[in-house]
């Protein structure tokens, strides 16, 4: 940007690097695992009209994404059939609240700097909104646009670092901070494996025809979730996500294909076993018997807990990205792709 003033020329740069250097460094110091900065431009072209930082933030520039590392355990434990319990509060409903702590905290923050920012929840939902169940803007593209993950097959966005396991959240200012450079390419972080696809109990992912996103230069091919099937799983509205685990309340209600609205309040509220009501966290009550099973159930999330694990063994102590990144003989551990997947990765 140029401005004249009393025949002086005077050149503002188009990114303000000493705040973005002091907003990443106060995300990590506040408890973030990672975090980046997405343009809004880039977002504004990937995100639905209503949907875009434009749209709910104006004069909105860039898009402070922050990430929350889910507990390996939490899914592990999952994986094995045992409780989903651990990953309803620990990869869900807690996390949100840690992210709204991200989200006030860093608000407050940039403000401070002169700069109007919109702290979002962490749960993101806007219940009511044209479409419903939809958050304000999308953290996962928001995180892609950051440089901090790309989208798996899943629809997913997978992390270097920690594949599938993590939650985002994006937080939308006028600050012009200076966005990453490099959007990651979802051959770097998913391998086709479709172990995601396999794994959901509503057939809710569908891949073919893939979903078709275009936005920073990049196309990008992933399923469509079905919302209908999958807010049954994800609600707890069925026992089919966990048959026999454990800590699974029963709680079987007939899977609606398009519910209406007043099918949705009886389902929730009528229908489900009266355990799931009363927990402590209003969150937790959905997440009882949360689903979650393509975010366990991915490779790259499993992959990604391994190399971490072998990493700090090699090392003797934290893993961090630099010995992942040099280390050539830490490699994945993921199962043998299946041919359609890496297809569409344009690997096969
Ligand atoms: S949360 Fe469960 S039901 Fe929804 S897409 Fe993932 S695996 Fe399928
Ligand atoms: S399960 Fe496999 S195909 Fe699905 S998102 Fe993860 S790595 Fe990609």
């Amino acid at each position: 940007m140029v401005y004249f003033a009393k025949g002086m020329v005077f050149s503002v740069p188009k990114y303000n690097d000493v705040l973005t250097k002091k907003v990443l460094a106060k995300a990590k110091a506040l408890g973030a695992s990672e975090a980046g900065i997405a343009s809004a431009e880039v977002l504004n072209e990937g995100l639905e009209e209503d949907f875009r930082p434009e749209d709910v933030l104006p004069g909105c520039r860039s898009v402070v994404v922050v990430s929350l590392h889910i507990p390996d355990g939490a899914l592990e434990i999952m994986r094995r059939g045992v409780s989903n319990y651990s990953y309803n509060l620990f990869g869900y409903a807690y996390l949100n609240r840690e992210l709204d702590f991200l989200a006030y905290r860093l608000s407050n923050f940039i403000e401070d700097f002169g700069y109007a920012t919109l702290p979002i929840p962490g749960r993101n939902c806007s219940i009511g909104a044209r479409k419903p169940g939809y958050g304000m803007i999308s953290f996962r593209h928001a995180a892609v646009a950051a440089g901090l993950a790309s989208f798996g097959l899943s629809g997913l966005a997978l992390s270097p670092r920690y594949g599938s396991r993590q939650r985002f959240l994006g937080l939308p200012t006028t600050a012009p901070l200076r966005p990453a450079e490099k959007i990651l390419t979802p051959a770097e972080v998913c391998d086709g494996c479709l172990e995601c696809v396999a794994h959901c109990p509503a057939k809710a992912l569908e891949i073919k025809p893939p979903h078709v996103l275009k936005m920073g230069g990049q196309t990008f091919r992933f399923a469509r979730a079905i919302p209908s099937k999958c807010r049954i799983m994800a609600s707890g509205l069925s026992t089919k996500v966990w048959p026999g685990a454990k800590f699974n309340p029963k709680v079987d209600v007939p899977i609606i294909k398009e519910p209406t609205p007043a099918e949705v309040y009886r389902q929730l509220w009528e229908e489900r076993d009266a355990r799931l009501r009363v927990l402590e966290h209003s969150e937790a009550t959905f997440g009882a018997t949360n689903c979650g099973r393509c975010m366990a159930f991915c490779s790259a999330g499993h992959a990604a807990m391994k190399r971490r694990l072998l990493a700090s063994e090699k090392t003797g102590g934290y893993a961090d990205d630099n010995v992942l990144a040099r280390d050539g003989t830490l490699k994945p551990l993921i199962p043998t792709p299946k041919t359609y997947g890496r297809e569409l990765l344009g690997l096969a």
